[in-house]
């Protein structure tokens, strides 16, 4: 799951930066073959509910911890924001090329 997106015809390897770019189309032309290829996008839905996953089990751990009520809605808020901003950087290890 953990690795970057290649090419469905010669599976030349995408960088980082590349396949950020390339989110913006739709059809994407390989720079190594010249075939045109689709973004899979369905790979971002399973990271959502990983983020929402992992944000909800951190906070439900602070809320069981806390024994006063020290926790509010604002440390909450953060962690719920620094995890979406995670799983944003995490988005081009989900995508996957298709033909
Ligand atoms: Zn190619």
């Amino acid at each position: 799951m953990f690795r970057l997106p290649v090419c469905p015809h010669c599976k030349t390897v995408y960088s980082y930066k590349e396949v950020k770019e390339n989110n913006k189309k739709k059809v994407i032309k390989c720079y190594h073959c010249k075939k045109e290829f689709r973004n899979g996008r369905s790979g971002i839905i399973l990271l959502a509910v990983i983020v929402c996953f992992v944000a909800a089990m951190i906070n439900v751990f602070l809320l069981n911890t806390t024994s006063d009520n020290f926790i509010s809605i604002i440390p909450i808020s953060v962690i719920s924001i620094i995890a979406v901003l995670i799983g944003m950087l995490l988005i081009p290890f989900f995508i996957r090329y298709k033909k």
